[in-house]
Protein backbone atom coordinates (compact mmCIF):
# COMPACT_ATOMS: atom_id res chain seq x y z
CA UNK A 1 0.00 0.00 0.00
CA UNK A 2 1.39 3.76 -0.60
CA UNK A 3 1.67 5.79 2.17
CA UNK A 4 0.32 9.28 0.91
CA UNK A 5 2.30 11.88 1.82
CA UNK A 6 2.00 15.48 2.39
CA UNK A 7 3.49 19.05 2.90
CA UNK A 8 2.45 21.88 5.49
CA UNK A 9 2.94 25.20 4.09
CA UNK A 10 2.95 28.46 6.06
CA UNK A 11 2.92 31.55 4.50
CA UNK A 12 3.57 34.93 6.65
CA UNK A 13 6.64 37.44 7.22
CA UNK A 14 4.47 37.54 11.02
CA UNK A 15 5.63 33.50 11.08
CA UNK A 16 8.94 34.13 9.99
CA UNK A 17 9.54 37.02 12.09
CA UNK A 18 8.70 34.81 15.10
CA UNK A 19 5.78 37.69 15.89
CA UNK A 20 2.74 34.76 15.38
CA UNK A 21 3.23 31.24 16.51
CA UNK A 22 2.66 28.97 13.70
CA UNK A 23 -0.47 26.85 15.48
CA UNK A 24 -2.00 25.86 11.75
CA UNK A 25 0.15 23.28 10.92
CA UNK A 26 0.37 21.73 14.07
CA UNK A 27 -3.31 21.75 13.74
CA UNK A 28 -3.05 20.36 10.15
CA UNK A 29 -0.15 17.78 10.58
CA UNK A 30 -2.25 16.27 13.48
CA UNK A 31 -5.66 16.47 11.15
CA UNK A 32 -3.55 14.90 8.05
CA UNK A 33 -2.05 11.98 10.95
CA UNK A 34 -5.65 11.40 11.42
CA UNK A 35 -6.91 10.32 7.91
CA UNK A 36 -3.81 8.58 7.24
CA UNK A 37 -1.54 10.56 5.25
CA UNK A 38 1.95 11.08 6.60
CA UNK A 39 3.68 14.87 6.46
CA UNK A 40 6.95 14.67 5.59
CA UNK A 41 7.80 18.49 5.68
CA UNK A 42 6.74 21.65 6.81
CA UNK A 43 8.21 24.97 5.18
CA UNK A 44 7.58 28.43 6.30
CA UNK A 45 7.92 31.22 3.81
CA UNK A 46 7.65 35.06 3.65
CA UNK A 47 4.83 36.93 1.86
CA UNK A 48 6.93 36.60 -1.01
CA UNK A 49 6.19 35.76 -4.94
CA UNK A 50 9.33 33.58 -5.79
CA UNK A 51 9.70 32.16 -2.24
CA UNK A 52 5.90 31.22 -2.15
CA UNK A 53 5.93 29.70 -6.10
CA UNK A 54 9.16 27.87 -6.39
CA UNK A 55 8.91 26.19 -2.21
CA UNK A 56 5.32 24.94 -3.95
CA UNK A 57 6.97 23.49 -7.07
CA UNK A 58 9.60 22.12 -4.82
CA UNK A 59 6.88 21.00 -2.33
CA UNK A 60 4.52 19.10 -5.02
CA UNK A 61 7.82 17.16 -6.39
CA UNK A 62 8.08 15.70 -3.19
CA UNK A 63 4.85 15.06 -1.69
CA UNK A 64 0.95 13.85 -3.12
CA UNK A 65 -0.95 16.84 -1.03
CA UNK A 66 0.08 20.50 -0.03
CA UNK A 67 -1.68 21.71 2.24
CA UNK A 68 -0.65 26.02 2.49
CA UNK A 69 -2.53 28.52 4.99
CA UNK A 70 -2.36 32.13 4.89
CA UNK A 71 -1.99 35.04 2.12
CA UNK A 72 -5.27 34.61 0.41
CA UNK A 73 -6.19 38.22 2.00
CA UNK A 74 -6.88 41.27 -0.34
CA UNK A 75 -3.88 43.53 0.08
CA UNK A 76 -0.89 43.32 -2.22
CA UNK A 77 1.45 40.86 0.37
CA UNK A 78 -1.11 38.38 0.12
CA UNK A 79 0.67 36.28 -3.04
CA UNK A 80 -0.64 32.69 -2.54
CA UNK A 81 -3.18 32.89 -5.34
CA UNK A 82 -0.22 34.19 -7.61
CA UNK A 83 2.19 31.77 -6.50
CA UNK A 84 -0.37 29.08 -6.86
CA UNK A 85 -0.85 30.15 -10.68
CA UNK A 86 2.87 30.79 -11.40
CA UNK A 87 3.11 27.12 -9.94
CA UNK A 88 0.52 25.80 -11.84
CA UNK A 89 1.82 27.25 -15.03
CA UNK A 90 -1.45 29.37 -15.69
CA UNK A 91 -2.46 33.42 -15.27
CA UNK A 92 -5.14 34.53 -12.67
CA UNK A 93 -8.79 34.38 -13.79
CA UNK A 94 -12.35 35.71 -12.20
CA UNK A 95 -14.22 33.17 -10.60
CA UNK A 96 -17.86 34.79 -11.07
CA UNK A 97 -19.52 32.71 -8.07
CA UNK A 98 -16.59 33.03 -5.44
CA UNK A 99 -17.30 37.03 -6.49
CA UNK A 100 -20.33 36.64 -5.44
CA UNK A 101 -19.74 35.25 -2.47
CA UNK A 102 -17.36 37.57 -1.02
CA UNK A 103 -19.68 40.18 -2.07
CA UNK A 104 -22.60 38.49 0.09
CA UNK A 105 -20.20 37.98 3.14
CA UNK A 106 -19.72 41.84 3.21
CA UNK A 107 -23.47 42.32 2.14
CA UNK A 108 -24.55 39.93 5.30
CA UNK A 109 -22.61 42.15 7.69
CA UNK A 110 -24.11 45.73 6.99
CA UNK A 111 -21.14 46.75 4.64
CA UNK A 112 -19.59 47.46 1.09
CA UNK A 113 -17.39 45.50 -0.59
CA UNK A 114 -14.16 47.53 -1.38
CA UNK A 115 -12.96 47.16 -4.74
CA UNK A 116 -9.26 45.70 -3.18
CA UNK A 117 -11.56 42.58 -2.58
CA UNK A 118 -12.64 41.83 -5.93
CA UNK A 119 -8.70 40.19 -6.22
CA UNK A 120 -9.45 37.91 -3.49
CA UNK A 121 -12.34 35.85 -6.18
CA UNK A 122 -9.23 35.37 -8.27
CA UNK A 123 -8.53 31.76 -8.95
CA UNK A 124 -5.68 30.40 -10.63
CA UNK A 125 -7.11 28.90 -14.29
CA UNK A 126 -7.98 24.86 -13.93
CA UNK A 127 -8.43 25.28 -10.11
CA UNK A 128 -11.26 25.75 -8.04
CA UNK A 129 -12.85 27.97 -5.45
CA UNK A 130 -13.11 26.64 -2.00
CA UNK A 131 -16.33 28.25 -0.63
CA UNK A 132 -14.98 30.17 3.04
CA UNK A 133 -18.01 30.11 5.12
CA UNK A 134 -16.25 32.11 8.29
CA UNK A 135 -14.44 35.22 6.05
CA UNK A 136 -14.30 36.43 3.07
CA UNK A 137 -11.07 35.30 1.40
CA UNK A 138 -12.09 31.37 -0.79
CA UNK A 139 -9.71 28.97 -0.36
CA UNK A 140 -8.13 26.93 -4.04
CA UNK A 141 -8.11 23.63 -4.93
CA UNK A 142 -5.24 22.86 -7.62
CA UNK A 143 -2.66 20.65 -8.78
CA UNK A 144 0.69 21.26 -9.61
CA UNK A 145 2.01 18.35 -11.94
CA UNK A 146 0.12 15.12 -9.69
CA UNK A 147 0.00 16.61 -6.42
CA UNK A 148 -3.09 18.10 -5.24
CA UNK A 149 -2.33 21.75 -3.24
CA UNK A 150 -5.08 23.47 -0.82
CA UNK A 151 -4.52 27.17 -0.17
CA UNK A 152 -6.31 27.70 2.93
CA UNK A 153 -7.05 31.16 4.71
CA UNK A 154 -4.65 31.99 7.46
CA UNK A 155 -6.82 32.78 10.85
CA UNK A 156 -7.43 29.79 12.32
CA UNK A 157 -10.93 29.89 12.87
CA UNK A 158 -11.60 30.11 8.94
CA UNK A 159 -8.89 27.67 8.10
CA UNK A 160 -9.84 24.85 10.48
CA UNK A 161 -13.57 24.67 9.10
CA UNK A 162 -12.78 25.15 5.70
CA UNK A 163 -10.36 22.15 6.08
CA UNK A 164 -12.73 19.75 7.54
CA UNK A 165 -15.75 20.29 5.34
CA UNK A 166 -14.12 21.27 2.35
CA UNK A 167 -10.89 19.43 2.33
CA UNK A 168 -11.21 16.45 4.38
CA UNK A 169 -13.66 14.94 2.23
CA UNK A 170 -11.24 15.06 -0.65
CA UNK A 171 -8.90 13.62 0.55
CA UNK A 172 -10.31 10.40 0.39
CA UNK A 173 -9.45 9.34 4.14
CA UNK A 174 -7.54 5.91 3.88
CA UNK A 175 -8.45 4.54 8.11
CA UNK A 176 -6.06 1.33 6.91
CA UNK A 177 -2.87 3.97 6.81
CA UNK A 178 -4.08 6.04 9.80
CA UNK A 179 -2.55 6.24 12.64
CA UNK A 180 -3.67 6.70 16.16
CA UNK A 181 -1.96 7.82 19.02
CA UNK A 182 -2.61 7.56 22.56
CA UNK A 183 -0.76 9.84 24.99
CA UNK A 184 -0.16 9.43 28.91
CA UNK A 185 1.07 11.67 31.34
CA UNK A 186 3.94 11.41 34.08
CA UNK A 187 5.39 13.65 37.06
CA UNK A 188 8.07 13.38 39.31
CA UNK A 189 10.10 10.93 37.54
CA UNK A 190 12.73 11.84 34.76
CA UNK A 191 12.19 10.74 31.13
CA UNK A 192 15.16 8.24 31.34
CA UNK A 193 14.11 6.35 34.21
CA UNK A 194 10.67 6.29 32.79
CA UNK A 195 12.24 4.57 29.41
CA UNK A 196 13.92 2.03 31.49
CA UNK A 197 10.54 1.23 33.19
CA UNK A 198 9.10 0.91 29.61
CA UNK A 199 11.65 -1.56 28.50
CA UNK A 200 11.08 -3.57 25.07
CA UNK A 201 8.12 -1.43 25.10
CA UNK A 202 10.30 1.37 23.49
CA UNK A 203 12.38 -1.18 20.87
CA UNK A 204 12.23 1.04 17.48
CA UNK A 205 9.88 -2.02 15.74
CA UNK A 206 7.77 -2.33 18.56
CA UNK A 207 3.74 -2.24 17.26
CA UNK A 208 2.77 0.25 18.29
CA UNK A 209 5.39 2.45 18.94
CA UNK A 210 5.86 4.27 22.23
CA UNK A 211 8.41 7.37 22.88
CA UNK A 212 8.42 9.77 25.68
CA UNK A 213 8.51 13.52 25.58
CA UNK A 214 9.07 16.11 28.39
CA UNK A 215 7.19 19.34 28.65
CA UNK A 216 7.10 21.71 31.94
CA UNK A 217 8.72 18.71 34.18
CA UNK A 218 5.77 16.46 33.03
CA UNK A 219 6.87 13.24 31.00
CA UNK A 220 4.68 11.90 28.41
CA UNK A 221 4.57 8.15 27.34
CA UNK A 222 3.01 8.33 23.28
CA UNK A 223 1.67 5.59 21.64
CA UNK A 224 1.17 5.43 17.81
CA UNK A 225 -0.41 2.60 15.73
CA UNK A 226 -0.82 2.53 12.52
CA UNK A 227 -3.76 0.68 10.87
CA UNK A 228 -7.46 0.23 10.69
CA UNK A 229 -8.06 2.68 14.40
CA UNK A 230 -11.76 0.91 14.37
CA UNK A 231 -10.85 -2.53 14.14
CA UNK A 232 -11.00 -5.38 16.90
CA UNK A 233 -7.24 -6.08 16.51
CA UNK A 234 -5.84 -2.53 16.51
CA UNK A 235 -8.41 -1.69 19.35
CA UNK A 236 -6.93 -4.73 21.54
CA UNK A 237 -2.98 -4.36 20.71
CA UNK A 238 -3.64 -0.14 21.52
CA UNK A 239 -5.08 -1.19 25.07
CA UNK A 240 -2.50 -3.78 25.75
CA UNK A 241 -0.02 -1.78 24.82
CA UNK A 242 -1.37 1.31 26.83
CA UNK A 243 -2.17 -0.49 30.04
CA UNK A 244 1.95 -1.90 30.16
CA UNK A 245 2.70 1.30 30.13
CA UNK A 246 0.63 2.71 32.47
CA UNK A 247 1.98 -0.34 35.02
CA UNK A 248 5.18 0.63 33.98
CA UNK A 249 4.88 3.96 35.18
CA UNK A 250 3.22 3.19 38.15
CA UNK A 251 2.33 5.84 41.15
CA UNK A 252 3.88 8.61 38.63
CA UNK A 253 1.13 8.46 35.54
CA UNK A 254 -1.59 10.42 36.56
CA UNK A 255 -3.55 10.91 33.26
CA UNK A 256 -3.89 10.86 29.38
CA UNK A 257 -4.93 12.83 26.39
CA UNK A 258 -5.73 16.59 27.67
CA UNK A 259 -5.61 15.81 31.63
CA UNK A 260 -3.62 18.10 33.17
CA UNK A 261 -1.73 17.94 36.88
CA UNK A 262 -4.56 20.16 37.90
CA UNK A 263 -7.55 18.48 36.13
CA UNK A 264 -6.18 15.52 37.98
CA UNK A 265 -6.22 16.87 41.47
CA UNK A 266 -9.94 18.37 40.74
CA UNK A 267 -11.63 15.23 39.99
CA UNK A 268 -9.86 13.17 42.32
CA UNK A 269 -11.15 15.87 45.28
CA UNK A 270 -14.46 15.85 43.50
CA UNK A 271 -14.23 11.90 43.93
CA UNK A 272 -13.58 12.53 47.60
CA UNK A 273 -15.46 14.97 48.05
CA UNK A 274 -12.50 16.87 49.93
CA UNK A 275 -11.22 20.57 49.49
CA UNK A 276 -7.85 22.29 48.97
CA UNK A 277 -6.34 25.45 49.72
CA UNK A 278 -3.32 27.08 48.88
CA UNK A 279 -0.50 29.22 51.28
CA UNK A 280 1.87 30.60 49.09
CA UNK A 281 5.32 32.10 49.36
CA UNK A 282 7.71 31.71 46.10
CA UNK A 283 5.50 30.86 43.78
CA UNK A 284 3.28 34.03 44.46
CA UNK A 285 -0.43 32.59 43.58
CA UNK A 286 0.98 30.40 40.61
CA UNK A 287 -0.53 27.14 42.54
CA UNK A 288 -3.90 28.80 42.73
CA UNK A 289 -3.48 29.93 39.14
CA UNK A 290 -3.09 26.53 38.19
CA UNK A 291 -5.81 24.96 40.28
CA UNK A 292 -8.27 27.37 39.11
CA UNK A 293 -7.56 27.05 35.38
CA UNK A 294 -9.57 24.14 35.62
CA UNK A 295 -12.90 24.40 35.17
CA UNK A 296 -15.15 23.24 37.97
CA UNK A 297 -12.05 23.97 40.42
CA UNK A 298 -14.67 26.70 42.73
CA UNK A 299 -16.15 23.09 43.90
CA UNK A 300 -13.00 22.09 45.46
CA UNK A 301 -10.85 24.94 45.46
CA UNK A 302 -11.24 27.34 48.47
CA UNK A 303 -8.81 30.11 47.79
CA UNK A 304 -5.65 30.51 49.39
CA UNK A 305 -3.22 33.45 51.26
CA UNK A 306 -0.49 34.24 49.44
CA UNK A 307 2.42 35.40 52.46
CA UNK A 308 5.02 36.34 50.46
CA UNK A 309 6.62 38.39 53.60
CA UNK A 310 7.27 36.97 57.07
CA UNK A 311 4.89 39.74 58.78
CA UNK A 312 2.02 37.80 56.39
CA UNK A 313 3.33 34.51 56.79
CA UNK A 314 2.49 35.24 60.67
CA UNK A 315 -0.25 37.28 59.88
CA UNK A 316 -2.69 34.80 58.01
CA UNK A 317 -1.27 31.48 57.77
CA UNK A 318 -0.16 31.69 61.82
CA UNK A 319 3.47 30.93 61.52
CA UNK A 320 5.08 31.54 65.41
CA UNK A 321 6.92 34.51 65.18
CA UNK A 322 10.14 32.80 66.66
CA UNK A 323 10.43 30.81 63.19
CA UNK A 324 11.99 34.01 61.69
CA UNK A 325 14.26 34.28 64.77
CA UNK A 326 17.75 34.86 64.27
CA UNK A 327 19.37 31.38 64.83
CA UNK A 328 15.59 30.00 64.07
CA UNK A 329 14.72 27.91 61.09
CA UNK A 330 13.28 30.84 59.00
CA UNK A 331 11.07 31.13 56.67
CA UNK A 332 12.77 28.61 53.52
CA UNK A 333 12.29 25.75 55.87
CA UNK A 334 10.79 21.94 56.33
CA UNK A 335 9.26 23.93 59.95
CA UNK A 336 8.32 26.72 58.04
CA UNK A 337 6.50 25.17 55.77
CA UNK A 338 4.77 22.46 57.31
CA UNK A 339 3.02 25.63 59.64
CA UNK A 340 1.95 27.62 56.75
CA UNK A 341 -0.02 24.27 55.52
CA UNK A 342 -1.59 23.74 59.27
CA UNK A 343 -2.00 27.06 59.42
CA UNK A 344 -4.20 26.51 55.97
CA UNK A 345 -5.89 23.82 56.61
CA UNK A 346 -7.46 25.22 60.35
CA UNK A 347 -7.66 28.96 58.72
CA UNK A 348 -8.80 28.65 55.26
CA UNK A 349 -11.33 25.42 56.85
CA UNK A 350 -10.30 22.77 53.98
CA UNK A 351 -9.56 19.35 54.34
CA UNK A 352 -6.25 19.66 52.73
CA UNK A 353 -3.90 23.12 52.67
CA UNK A 354 -0.56 23.16 50.22
CA UNK A 355 1.94 25.58 51.60
CA UNK A 356 5.69 25.81 48.97
CA UNK A 357 8.25 28.47 50.58
CA UNK A 358 11.47 28.96 48.87
CA UNK A 359 14.32 31.02 46.76
CA UNK A 360 12.98 30.61 43.28
CA UNK A 361 16.15 32.86 42.04
CA UNK A 362 17.99 34.27 40.54
CA UNK A 363 19.12 36.35 43.80
CA UNK A 364 18.61 35.32 47.41
CA UNK A 365 20.46 32.20 47.61
CA UNK A 366 23.00 30.93 50.04
CA UNK A 367 25.40 27.78 50.74
CA UNK A 368 22.83 26.23 53.13
CA UNK A 369 19.64 27.13 50.71
CA UNK A 370 20.69 27.93 47.51
CA UNK A 371 18.76 29.07 44.72
CA UNK A 372 15.74 26.28 43.28
CA UNK A 373 15.56 25.42 47.52
CA UNK A 374 11.97 24.68 47.77
CA UNK A 375 9.79 23.52 50.45
CA UNK A 376 6.27 21.74 50.07
CA UNK A 377 3.97 20.97 52.90
CA UNK A 378 0.83 19.10 52.18
CA UNK A 379 -1.21 19.14 55.54
CA UNK A 380 -4.51 17.49 56.02
CA UNK A 381 -7.49 17.74 58.35
CA UNK A 382 -7.01 14.10 59.69
CA UNK A 383 -3.60 15.28 60.72
CA UNK A 384 -1.37 13.76 59.06
CA UNK A 385 0.93 15.94 56.39
CA UNK A 386 4.00 15.32 54.25
CA UNK A 387 6.86 17.90 54.12
CA UNK A 388 9.58 17.36 51.85
CA UNK A 389 12.39 19.79 50.46
CA UNK A 390 13.64 20.06 46.30
CA UNK A 391 16.50 21.08 45.11
CA UNK A 392 15.13 22.09 41.95
CA UNK A 393 17.18 23.89 38.62
CA UNK A 394 16.53 26.34 35.56
CA UNK A 395 15.39 29.93 35.45
CA UNK A 396 13.05 31.62 37.84
CA UNK A 397 9.82 30.58 36.01
CA UNK A 398 10.77 27.24 35.57
CA UNK A 399 11.14 26.81 38.93
CA UNK A 400 8.00 28.47 40.49
CA UNK A 401 6.06 25.93 37.71
CA UNK A 402 7.97 23.01 39.03
CA UNK A 403 7.40 24.42 42.98
CA UNK A 404 3.50 24.18 42.06
CA UNK A 405 3.47 21.31 39.85
CA UNK A 406 5.40 19.26 42.43
CA UNK A 407 3.00 20.37 45.88
CA UNK A 408 0.04 18.98 43.16
CA UNK A 409 2.16 15.66 43.00
CA UNK A 410 2.31 15.65 46.44
CA UNK A 411 -1.61 16.07 47.23
CA UNK A 412 -2.64 13.72 44.52
CA UNK A 413 -0.31 10.97 46.19
CA UNK A 414 -2.20 11.50 49.35
CA UNK A 415 -5.34 11.52 47.52
CA UNK A 416 -4.69 8.43 45.97
CA UNK A 417 -2.85 6.64 49.00
CA UNK A 418 0.24 6.67 47.57
CA UNK A 419 4.03 7.45 48.59
CA UNK A 420 6.76 7.77 46.53
CA UNK A 421 10.03 10.15 45.98
CA UNK A 422 9.44 12.69 43.31
CA UNK A 423 11.87 13.83 40.59
CA UNK A 424 14.33 16.45 42.49
CA UNK A 425 13.28 15.97 45.44
CA UNK A 426 16.27 16.26 48.41
CA UNK A 427 15.02 15.54 51.67
CA UNK A 428 11.64 14.72 54.06
CA UNK A 429 11.15 16.89 56.85
CA UNK A 430 9.68 15.44 60.60
CA UNK A 431 8.25 17.71 62.97
P1 LIG B 1 -6.73 37.57 5.80
O1 LIG B 1 -7.85 37.62 4.83
O2 LIG B 1 -7.22 37.64 7.23
O3 LIG B 1 -5.61 38.54 5.47
P2 LIG B 1 -4.88 35.53 4.93
O4 LIG B 1 -5.21 34.22 4.31
O5 LIG B 1 -4.22 36.55 4.06
O6 LIG B 1 -6.17 36.07 5.64
P3 LIG B 1 -2.71 36.04 6.63
O7 LIG B 1 -2.86 37.50 6.32
O8 LIG B 1 -1.51 35.33 6.14
O9 LIG B 1 -3.96 35.23 6.13
O10 LIG B 1 -2.88 35.82 8.17
C1 LIG B 1 -3.95 36.43 8.87
C2 LIG B 1 -3.83 36.10 10.35
O11 LIG B 1 -4.07 34.72 10.55
C3 LIG B 1 -2.44 36.32 10.93
O12 LIG B 1 -2.24 37.63 11.36
C4 LIG B 1 -2.41 35.37 12.08
O13 LIG B 1 -3.05 35.91 13.20
C5 LIG B 1 -3.23 34.21 11.57
N1 LIG B 1 -2.36 33.19 10.99
C6 LIG B 1 -1.87 33.13 9.74
N2 LIG B 1 -1.12 32.04 9.55
C7 LIG B 1 -1.10 31.40 10.73
C8 LIG B 1 -0.49 30.19 11.20
N3 LIG B 1 0.27 29.43 10.40
N4 LIG B 1 -0.69 29.81 12.47
C9 LIG B 1 -1.47 30.58 13.28
N5 LIG B 1 -2.08 31.72 12.91
C10 LIG B 1 -1.90 32.13 11.66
Amino acid sequence: MHQRTAGILSVGDELILGQTLDTNSRWLAQRLVDVGIMPLIHVTVPDTLEAQRDTLRSLASRVDVVVCSGGLGPTADDLTREALAGAMGTSLELDPVSLSQVEAWFVSRGRQMAPINRVQAMIPGGARAIPNLNGTAPGIHGAVGGCEVFCLPGPPREMMPMFESHVLPRLRPDPAAAITTRTIHTFGIGESDLAQRLGDLMNRDARPTVGTTASGGVVSIRIRLQGEAASEESARVLHECESRARAAAGVYAFGSGDETLASCIVRLLQETGSTVGTVESCTGGGLGAILTQVAGSSMVYAGGFTTYSNELKTRLAGVPESMFATGGPGAVSGACALALARGGVERLGVHHALAITGVAGPGGGSKEKPVGTVWISRASRDGTSDTRRFLFSGDRAFIRDLAAKSALAMLRLRLVGADAPLLREAERFTP
